[in-house]
């Protein structure tokens, strides 16, 4: 079975679509079956990972709001990225208004994933940049949330209602639900801004926040234009090798989590 990660922030541009490609390819690299949904009606991540977001048939919108079956509408990535994409592009800005007159409006992503959940090891979710019905049936979707979090001006400002947003679905919608870690993006060494929020971070949330650490990297925003993840358009940078490096922190932080579930339940 799957395990299911949104990336989430309502802030824009700090990172979630560049992590959730990135990510969803670096996974792939490890020989993990991975699909990418993505779920912004900007289609970002549809186009960042070389699919032509007005060609595919369907796309998430019609999984969501259409009832059309997910396999339908699953496509595969350009050889090289090696995962699966449920596509989004505009007509997904409908669907936010749709949904509140659907019956289980927020469980629609959820049940439509049940379907392809043991076709693949992870799914990744790349949230719009707001808290609307859309990012809900993310969250209600997911095992785990990953928070990325630009170490600039502004970067903490928000993440209260953010975390209050997860805390509230995870009582009422999804009980599995928890945070699975806060992603420093665009990090800049030079920047003493850069530092001052990364130990905010770290004194806030200590252990939540991954360490593995993103550097701002010209390579990690030229790989869009190129519809490629970055580790396809320039595998020796420095932005391909920190997604690796998040890539393997993910797996060694779930095996970890499993052996003390495992642990837990030998005790009981
Ligand atoms: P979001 O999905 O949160 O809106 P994006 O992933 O689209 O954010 O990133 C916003 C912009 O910043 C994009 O132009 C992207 O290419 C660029 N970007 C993201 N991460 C980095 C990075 N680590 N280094 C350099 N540019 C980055
Ligand atoms: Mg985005």
């Amino acid at each position: 079975m799957s395990t299911v990660f949104a990336l989430a922030n309502q802030k824009g541009g700090v990172g979630k679509t560049t992590s959730s490609v990135n990510l969803a390819a670096s996974l792939a690299a490890t020989r993990k079956r991975v699909l990418l949904v993505d779920i912004d009606p900007q289609g970002n991540a549809t186009s960042g990972s070389g699919v032509d977001k007005h060609e595919t048939e369907y796309t998430v919108y019609d999984v969501l709001v259409d009832d059309v079956p997910i396999e339908q509408a699953i496509v595969g990535t350009p050889e090289g990225s090696g995962f699966d994409l449920l596509a989004a592009n505009g007509d997904l800005t409908a669907a936010e208004v749709q949904l509140l007159d659907m019956d289980r409006r927020e469980y629609r992503l959820r049940e439509a994933l049940h379907r392809v959940r043991a076709r693949y090891d992870y799914i990744l979710v790349d949230c719009p940049p707001s808290l609307n019905m859309l990012t809900v049936n993310a969250l209600t979707a997911a095992n785990s949330v990953i928070v990325p979090i630009q170490c600039e001006y502004y970067a903490l400002e928000g993440l209260t209602a953010l975390l209050d947003t997860i805390d509230k679905i995870s009582k009422v919608l999804n009980p599995s639900l928890h945070i699975g870690g806060l992603l420093r993006t665009m990090y800049d060494p030079r920047n003493s801004l850069s530092n001052d929020v990364s130990n905010q971070l770290i004194s806030h949330f200590g252990d939540k926040v991954y360490r593995t650490i993103i550097p701002r990297n010209v390579r990690l925003a030229e790989a869009p234009s190129h519809g490629a993840p970055v580790i396809s358009y320039d595998a020796k940078s420095r932005g391909a090798i920190s997604y690796l490096a998040l890539a393997g922190e993910i797996l060694r932080r779930e095996q970890a989590l499993n052996q003390s579930k495992q642990a837990q339940q030998a005790k009981v």
